[in-house]
């Protein structure tokens, strides 16, 4: 949950959904895992949030939150099965009784399965409906059989309509199956993971449930991400005048060690260095785009594989890119604010904040068509009313060079270009809405 620790959009979600919530009157109690440098008390967010840090000294005071660039934790099926239990453990002890536990991902998958099997005081929580959303259907924590006792569950949820997966432990699975409802986070990406090539080998389960199945889409914390109030860039500005645009992206220039112009577009890409996120199609277009008269900046935390790749691209192009590793927020607002465009070339993407939080800040998204990038940008070419960024949609290095080459052309138009941002930040990615949907859900669940 943003601010206290983050890894991705989750964090994200996590941080402003349940402010909108408490806006519409509802009462949240957020549990996160204490991970390090977290308070140990309670901390009140509004008149109806509540953030409660679940402490356990030797699994969650680490120096990340997963894993490393190694790999993963070896032991987060005891982390988070302990977090589960404790979740129930201690709503119970505080007299809490939730009209819904809203579990997040794998990592509290188990609650579900708890709450409809195994849970000794569960007639404290006999009311209490579940929805499961899915973030990301790619992380299911899976683990071995041998570890299936630390889950605290009978033996007889370990089959295949169970938890059991190829021989394995599917966290996911279980939530899946158990939870009351099942959203994820774009319509899109609800419709794409019933298929073989987004699901990850849980299409069939999920198609079973798809009745229960939604999408609803993310918004952002417009609060955090405005650059008319934002602290944290050069100039602020707004959709009055682009003026303070110009100067973020003279100061990025600058900074980085690029070359100060204005007439030199400046594509930026902000993101976890995993596979999802099309790192290998950027890496592949890398040196003809680079050919191109642009400038490229890239801050990406993640896997070590991309980490390599990326330095030597930026040492290929030193002029030309600037490559900066590791997870940084301050200088994530800078590239918002100050790039012309904005890169998301995802082989898939449950929603993706990058392309709303481009918006916001009049930077221009170049993103392929799946799951929430489908649903949120929509190509300006042959749209005059509603374009606001460019699409491709086949997965391949001359589909992405088209769409690059179209925010080229449109970048000589300076008019065009001008519209395209404004019509951008004009548009509500707020969670407000988002918010509404999920308490219209919430109703239904309370209703059946
Ligand atoms: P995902 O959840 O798959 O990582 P999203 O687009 O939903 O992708 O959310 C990513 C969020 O994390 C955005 O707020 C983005 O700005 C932020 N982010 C990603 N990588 C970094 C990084 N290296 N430094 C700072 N912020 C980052």
């Amino acid at each position: 949950m943003a601010p206290f620790a983050k890894t991705g959009g989750l964090a994200d979600v996590a941080g402003s959904l349940p402010a909108a919530l408490g806006d519409l009157g509802v009462e949240v109690l957020v549990m996160m895992p204490r991970y390090r440098g977290l308070p140990s008390a309670d901390i009140k967010i509004s008149k109806k949030v509540r953030v409660r840090f679940i402490h356990h000294e030797a699994y969650f005071n680490r120096s990340a939150l997963y894993g490393n660039p190694d790999g993963d934790y070896s032991d987060n099926l005891q982390r988070f099965s302990f977090f589960c239990h404790e979740i129930l453990r201690q709503s119970e002890a505080m007299g809490f009784c939730p009209d819904i536990i809203h579990a997040h991902d794998w990592q509290t998958s188990l609650v579900p399965v708890l709450l409809k099997t195994e849970m000794p005081g569960r007639h404290f929580f006999k009311k209490t409906k579940t929805l499961l959303t899915i973030h990301n259907a790619a992380y299911q924590g899976i683990f071995s059989h041998r570890r299936y006792a630390d889950l605290g569950l009978s033996n007889d949820l370990f089959h295949v309509d169970g938890l059991e997966f190829f021989g394995r432990i599917n966290l996911l699975k279980g939530g899946i199956l158990f939870a009351d409802a099942i959203s994820t986070v774009s319509p899109t990406y609800a419709k794409e993971i019933q298929t073989r090539n987004y699901g990850f080998w849980l299409e069939g389960v999920l198609k079973k449930r798809a009745s229960d199945l939604r999408g609803i889409l993310n918004g952002i914390d417009e609060k955090l991400w405005n650059p008319a109030t934002d602290k944290r860039i050069k100039k602020k500005y707004s959709i009055k005048s682009l003026a303070g645009k110009a100067v973020c992206k003279a100061d990025l220039q600058e900074r980085l060690g690029l070359e100060k112009d204005a007439d030199i577009p400046v594509f930026g890409m902000v993101t976890r260095l995993a596979e999802q996120k099309g790192l290998d199609l950027m890496a592949e277009i890398a040196d003809e785009f680079l050919k191109k008269n642009i400038q490229f900046v890239l801050l990406g935390d993640g896997d070590r594989v991309y980490h390599t790749t990326f330095s030597n691209i930026g040492k290929r192009h030193p002029k030309k890119a600037a490559i900066h590793l590791g997870f940084n927020a301050d200088e994530a607002h800078r590239i918002y604010a100050g790039s012309d465009f904005f890169l998301m070339p995802s082989s898939y993407e449950p929603c993706g904040l990058g392309q709303l939080i481009s918006l916001r800040y009049g930077t221009l998204p170049i993103v392929r068509k799946t799951g929430g990038l489908a649903d949120t940008i929509v190509d300006q070419d042959g749209n005059s009313t509603q374009g606001n960024g460019f699409v491709f949609e086949e997965q391949n290095a001359r589909k992405f060079i088209g769409a690059i080459d179209r925010a080229l052309t449109v970048f000589k138009n300076k008019k065009r270009l001008e519209a395209l941002k404004k019509r951008g930040m004009a548009m509500d990615v707020s969670w407000q809405k988002s918010a509404a949907e999920y308490k219209k859900l919430f109703k239904e669940l309370l209703k059946s």
